[in-house]
């Protein structure tokens, strides 16, 4: 498994390719949360190539199934921020050696250098039916941050049939379009930035911070 800390993600050049931040309430198809909104608006925002995908992936669920993103562009401070916090949280839990606290914190807050999300490339996101209820994923987006890691690998072990039927209906959908997982966490994508880069072999990024 490749963690965003991985010196061969920060060795990816970027070619920003310029590309404007979009909307993501504009798509009629994809639902919104807001449970990670942000004073500037920009957790609703990414990337206009990325949400071009995005819809696409939506086209490839079945009938009365959506998107409901969690959560789009991050500003690089409040990237900074997150990852402080995470790595204070894994201190305080016991972790001390420097570089596995660092290794260890990547594995669910990417080093702002290499964020997808400060480059509005990521996007972290469920499903939901018609009536607007999340499908069971057998875990919550961003479980992490209250000590439940054992659910958030995509691959995790252990799932109910459903959870991991839903997982690979999300998985298609998103890989369909050219997205990429990052494997901790299952409901994290991303198309255009370094890791992606890196994952698919495309040589360079076509997002970098932003
Ligand atoms: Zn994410």
């Amino acid at each position: 498994m490749i963690l965003l800390s991985d010196p061969r993600v920060s060795g990816i050049p970027v070619r920003d390719c310029g590309e404007p931040l979009a909307e993501i309430a504009a798509d009629p198809a994809v639902v919104l949360s807001h449970q990670e909104r942000d004073p500037a608006g920009a957790y609703g925002r990414a990337r206009t190539g990325v949400l071009r995908r995005l819809r696409s992936a939506s086209r490839s669920l079945p009938d009365g199934i959506r998107f409901l993103v969690v959560e789009g562009h991050r500003g690089s401070a409040e990237q900074a921020r997150r990852f402080a916090r995470h790595e204070d949280r894994l201190r305080r839990s016991g972790i001390t050696d420097p570089v596995e606290l660092r290794r260890r914190t990547s594995a669910f807050v990417s080093p702002v250098e290499v964020a997808p999300h400060c480059a509005g490339a990521a996007l972290d996101l469920t499903l939901i039916d018609a009536d607007g209820t999340e499908l069971d994923m057998g875990g919550a987006v961003n479980a992490h941050r209250t000590g439940d890691e054992r659910s958030c690998p995509l691959d995790a072990p252990g799932l109910p049939d459903a959870a991991r039927d839903h997982r690979r209906l999300l998985a298609r959908a998103l890989r369909g379009a050219g997205f990429v997982n990052y494997p901790t966490e299952w409901w994290h994508w991303s198309y255009g930035d370094r890791y992606w880069a890196l994952i698919s072999a495309a040589g360079s990024a076509m997002y970098g911070p932003v």
